[in-house]
């Protein structure tokens, strides 16, 4: 029929033309859904307890309600119902009141404000310390920065393309804020995270890019492109956060568009590590994870299976039962494993 030639297979031709398939990671523990029903839970930021790292915290956004305070278990600690909170981030050691505390700041979507929490390591609780106003006219992401003096930064930014870098300050014993900065990207930012140890921010903006910056706010906001919506980073780029030890800087990036991270080298060239979904772990009854907004990670060791530390995922589908919105802990060990992390780390 083909005169004697072999025809070549659509077989053939798909498989040497496929992707090659996106490594799969479990979650080893999901948190009690949100209180808010629909798309609620948002952003998570790990609170880590220095003195007893087991003891440490996830705060979490119900962005149509309030924060959200879990254990390493997943079993909510506390909720705070204070508007509406976007995001949310963390820094240790502020200095208010003659003491040392530490810090937790939200977007108030309400309000247009940074929203203001002490954690008090002692009784491990969230207390609101108030609100400062900002000149932003729609309020969306948001993170924090401490530099080598130890002054601690927020950054939000505006759904119009505007960020503001304002310095934290105790005003006579009440939490203030100065606006030290602004820049702007072209289009909707929403996820950022700064590298504290090298005075680096980064900066997602959904449809186009992460870029990278300056984070001192004395010096010129810069933007240098980390990477564009391309193959394996899919709109809307979502939330931003950083593993750090010693000798491993990595970004981690929500690709919300298709469901999975992008794991980039923190460090210029920001070169490309490796792409991972979070599937489902059927022996403990936890769903996969889909549509992640806000993500947070940390590389101390909070106890097992946290070792290598732990990734914070929004899931924006809870089934298993079907609930309201919430958020899963990956152990970063599986997440090394499965790139190849470990390997290469010198
Ligand atoms: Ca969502
Ligand atoms: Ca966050
Ligand atoms: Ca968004
Ligand atoms: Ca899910």
């Amino acid at each position: 029929v083909f005169g004697g030639k072999i025809p070549r297979t659509p077989w053939t031709h798909t498989s040497l033309t496929s992707p090659p398939p996106i490594p799969l990671v479990k979650p080893a523990i999901q948190t009690d859904a949100v209180p808010s029903l629909g798309d609620a839970a948002d952003d998570p930021a790990i609170w880590v307890n220095k003195a007893n790292p087991e003891q440490s915290l996830v705060l979490g956004t119900d962005k149509q309600g309030g924060l959200v305070v879990y254990d390493l278990k997943g079993k909510t600690q506390q909720f705070l119902p204070v508007g509406r909170l976007n995001n949310v981030d963390v820094r240790h050691g502020f200095h208010f009141n003659g003491k040392q505390i530490d810090l937790a700041v939200a977007s108030n979507r309400d309000h247009n404000s940074l929203h203001v929490f002490a954690i008090d390591p002692a009784s491990r609780l969230v207390t609101e310390m108030g609100e400062v106003s900002t000149t932003a006219q729609d309020i969306y992401g948001l993170c924090m920065y401490k530099n080598k003096q130890g002054d601690i930064y927020t950054i939000v930014n505006d759904k119009d393309g505007r960020f503001f870098q304002y310095r934290m300050q105790d005003n006579h014993g009440k939490i203030d804020a100065e606006l030290v900065r602004e820049f702007s990207v072209s289009s909707q930012p929403e996820g950022c995270v700064a590298d504290d140890k090298n005075h680096r921010l980064f900066v997602g903006e959904e449809n186009k890019a992460v870029w990278a910056l300056d984070a001192r706010s004395n010096k010129a906001a810069t933007l240098t492109e980390v990477m564009s919506v391309s193959e394996h980073l899919k709109a809307d780029i979502e939330g931003l956060s950083l593993y750090q030890t010693q000798g491993e800087d990595y970004l981690v990036i929500s690709s919300q568009g298709n469901d999975s991270y992008v794991v980039l080298d923190a460090l210029p060239p920001f070169a490309y590590r490796g792409v991972f979904r979070v599937g489902f772990n059927t022996d403990l009854g936890i769903d996969g994870v889909s549509e992640t907004d806000g993500l947070d990670v940390t590389s101390v060791n909070l106890g097992e299976p946290w070792h290598q530390g732990m990734l914070v995922v929004q899931d924006g589908r809870n089934r298993m039962p079907v609930e309201n919105q919430n958020f899963k802990y990956v152990p970063w060990s599986d997440i090394a494993d499965q790139l190849g992390l470990s390997a290469t780390k010198k």
